[in-house]
């Protein structure tokens, strides 16, 4: 059986990507935050050397995320540091301690969530997007290094997407503002980002490598 590691799987997008690679047959993997703090370097350092004696990845979907909205001359030096380790150095640490077994079977597959603000930006998401603009640098850089391994890497950008934390933090009537904004009329549902991420991170996907692939209905076209 398959193997898939997914960071961030507790809720909104990330637990939409492991439903769906469940329902693909896949063992799934998901950290809970306690088993895997991407904040915490040595908590990092403890998970890879733990799977030393497990199988190896097949999959690794680098979703995890977060993001603190300010102004530049807002941004507190924890929220600065704390934005760059969970979103750029965490995975970066995370792929240098589990590519080893990977490069050995000579299959696998990457993918890194970004976000729209790594295709366009908007007042006060400077560091989110110079992380997620970073994290697609980490896609650019292995889809070279690893790709005489078969390991295939790349980006998906998701628009407004509709979980929780969306609803939680908008009121309908925002999330409907911002839709007409967006020239599918509709926010995505994480299932729909899902279905991209889990095509990247299948056998049916022979080709693609270090692209960034954006799910916003039409959003960045406007
Ligand atoms: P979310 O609801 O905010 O959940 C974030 C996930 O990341 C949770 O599972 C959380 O775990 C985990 N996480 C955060 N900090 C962590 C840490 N230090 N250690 C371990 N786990 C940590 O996420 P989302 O909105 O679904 O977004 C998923 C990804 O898509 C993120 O990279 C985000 O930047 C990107 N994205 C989202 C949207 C959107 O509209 N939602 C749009 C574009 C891009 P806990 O449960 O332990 O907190």
């Amino acid at each position: 059986m398959e193997r898939v590691l997914i960071t961030g799987g507790s809720r909104g997008i990330g637990k939409a990507i492991a439903r769906k690679f469940k329902e693909e047959g896949y063992e799934v993997i998901t950290p809970s935050r306690q088993e895997l703090n991407l904040s915490d370097m040595s908590s990092i350092e403890d998970y890879v050397l733990a799977q030393k004696y497990q199988q190896p990845f097949d999959v690794i979907i680098n979703n995890a995320g977060c993001n603190d909205i300010h102004l530049v001359e807002d941004i507190t030096d924890e929220e600065l540091l704390g934005m760059i380790n969970v979103n750029l150095v965490a995975p970066i640490r995370l792929l240098r301690g589990l590519i080893g077994p990977m490069k050995k079977q000579k299959y696998g597959r990457i993918v890194n969530i970004a976000s729209i603000w790594a295709v366009v930006s908007k007042a006060g998401r400077c560091v989110y997007s110079a992380t997620k603009n970073g994290l697609h640098g980490v896609t650019n850089t292995l889809a070279v290094e690893l790709a005489e391994y078969n390991i295939l890497v790349n980006t998906v950008c998701p628009g407004f997407t509709l979980t929780e934390l969306t609803r939680k933090n908008n009121t309908a009537e925002e999330i409907a503002q911002i839709s007409k904004d967006i020239p599918l009329g509709r926010m995505a549902e994480p299932e729909e980002i899902a279905k991209v991420v889990y095509f990247l991170a299948s056998k049916e996907n022979t080709y693609l490598t270090g692209q960034k692939i954006v799910v916003d209905g039409g959003f960045s076209e406007k």
